[in-house]
């Protein structure tokens, strides 16, 4: 048996950090949406009892460290499954970019295992066990647009924006989420505001999202590598009508609904940034 999911990325709308809890994970509130720029993974069935796995892309583990990887895992041990299964993974989102590619390739993986195994497992049932591979995983299984809240797992569903183009820009460095989250001054942070952006889009108001687009760790990552506030500045400059940085970065991301506009961004971007890509924003849960 064979079937092929798709793994859209996640870009944040908004970013906030709350606090440092005990456990050591930090809690956030944050606005999360997917976009159509998607990893696409085949999954097969085996006859030989075994894990195989497979990406296309050199900087992703082929192996136990792979997050699809430790999704199969998890299930195959949790509901004692004794079939094999191959994963391949058509990798297409950016890697340590603050898009949640990893996460959502392990969403992936959780959602189309559990109809090839015939698992019946609510969506619910399966963020939840999504949520120990990791924060984002569960916002991953279900896709959309949500606050989250937590670590990133207590989600909250709201209206997808408008439609609109995301312009997204991935300037040549990774960029480690734990070191971002290690520098971050806590008390000296200016927090975004949360409730007038899900207000903006409830009321389907464009402009009001995009002056809302605000991210806590921009500050952090941008002393760290000066080039990627460059990038927000020229994106600003090119014509997005809100630009952002998603996650821990570096991915920088503009919104338009003006469809001459995101091509003018692409085609200025491309002359001194080699990952630039324009896509729709999704924002609809998956199925
Ligand atoms: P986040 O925003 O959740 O921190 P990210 O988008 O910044 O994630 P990822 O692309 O998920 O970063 O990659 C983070 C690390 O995870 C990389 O070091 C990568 O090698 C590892 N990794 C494990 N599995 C995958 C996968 N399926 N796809 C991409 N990276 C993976």
């Amino acid at each position: 048996m064979q079937k092929i999911v798709k793994a859209p990325a996640k870009v944040n709308l908004t970013l906030d950090v709350i606090g440092k809890r005990d456990d050591g994970f930090h809690d956030v509130e944050m606005i999360m949406t997917t976009v159509d720029l998607a990893d696409r993974i085949q999954l097969k069935t085996l006859k030989e009892d075994q894990i195989k796995i497979d990406v296309t892309q050199g900087f992703v583990p082929t192996n136990e460290n792979n997050l699809a990887y430790k999704a199969a895992k998890l299930l195959k041990d949790k509901f004692s499954i004794d079939k094999g299964i191959s994963i391949f993974i058509d990798k297409k989102i950016p890697v340590s970019a603050g898009l949640a590619g990893g996460s959502t390739d392990a969403a992936a993986v959780l959602r189309g295992l559990n109809d090839i195994w015939e698992l019946q497992l609510s969506m619910e049932e399966l963020a939840e066990i999504g949520l120990e591979i990791g924060s984002d995983v569960p916002f991953c299984v279900h896709g959309g647009t949500a606050i989250a809240r937590g670590r990133g797992e207590k989600l909250e569903f709201i209206p997808a924006p408008p439609p609109c183009w995301v312009v997204l820009v991935k300037p040549p460095m990774g960029v480690s989420t734990k070191d971002i989250y290690e520098r971050l001054n806590l008390k000296e942070l200016k927090h975004p505001d949360t409730s007038g952006m899900v207000a903006a889009i409830q009321a389907q108001d464009f402009k009001g999202i995009c002056i809302r687009l605000e991210n806590v760790m921009e500050t952090v990552t941008f002393e760290l590598h000066p080039n990627v506030k460059k990038v927000k500045e020229k994106m600003m400059q090119y014509g997005g009508d809100g630009v952002v940085m998603s996650g821990s970065g570096p991915t920088v991301f503009a919104l338009t609904q003006n469809e001459s506009r995101a091509v003018r961004l692409y085609n200025s971007l491309k002359g001194f940034m080699e990952q630039v890509y324009v896509v729709r924003l999704l924002g609809k849960k998956h199925g």
